[in-house]
């Protein structure tokens, strides 16, 4: 039978509960194999601002999701230079798991809205099915897109952010329990976001 892969992409700085919960709804919902964590390289919506060097975010990624059998991480978008375009990272992994992979790549309601503005939308859609996961804050809708290439999906509501994380750290509030344990000691220890 053909594999059903799931992909997250994201900035992960940090990674958090909405992104694990997200990630685990979708693969319990659509009995996938496995859900590929991609952090991105160089984000192009988030050049402008300062992003924590990608090495950092996919260690942080790879604590988050090592109890969890069916979570990998991939490296495709850390490692490719360049500003990280979703359009690439999926031709890289159907390269990588072969045509007969069905990919799904699961996105929050404020990018899922977005999606038509990316780079070689129309190629996406052929590359992978879409899944807009519900978030707090954010209407989900399905940006006008044919249902054959997106599903919306309702996830247990976790009103996080990386932003709101990383600004508590700065403000020395804590993000326990808004992170898994071993993202928490990461960032004390690397001194990220003071
Ligand atoms: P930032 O505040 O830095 O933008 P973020 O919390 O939005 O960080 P990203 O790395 O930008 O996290 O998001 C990666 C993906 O996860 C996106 O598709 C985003 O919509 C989704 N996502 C992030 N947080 C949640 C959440 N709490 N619930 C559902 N989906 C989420
Ligand atoms: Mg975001």
């Amino acid at each position: 039978m053909a594999q059903r892969i799931g992909v997250m992409g994201g900035t992960f700085d940090p990674i958090h509960h909405g992104h694990l919960v997200a990630a685990s709804e979708v693969a319990d919902r659509y009995a996938l194999d496995e859900v590929v964590f991609v952090p991105t390289g160089k984000p192009w919506q988030k050049s402008e601002s300062a992003v924590t060097p990608a090495e950092d975010r996919y260690l942080m990624t790879v604590i988050a999701t090592a109890s969890n059998p069916r979570f990998t991480v991939s490296r495709v978008d850390v490692d490719r230079d360049g500003p990280t375009y979703t359009v690439d990272t999926l031709r890289e992994l159907r390269d990588q798991y072969g045509d007969k992979t069905e990919l799904f790549f699961i996105t929050g309601a404020d990018a899922l809205s977005k999606i038509l503005s990316w780079k070689d939308a129309d190629q996406l859609f052929e590359l992978a099915h879409f899944i807009g996961v519900t978030r707090p804050g954010f209407a989900l809708t399905d940006a006008h897109l044919p249902a054959d290439v997106v599903s919306l999906v309702q996830v247990p509501a976790m009103a996080i952010s990386s932003t709101d994380c990383r600004r508590r750290v700065a403000a020395g509030q804590p993000v326990w329990y808004l992170v898994p344990d071993g993202v928490v000691q990461y960032i004390t220890k690397r001194h990220l976001y003071r």
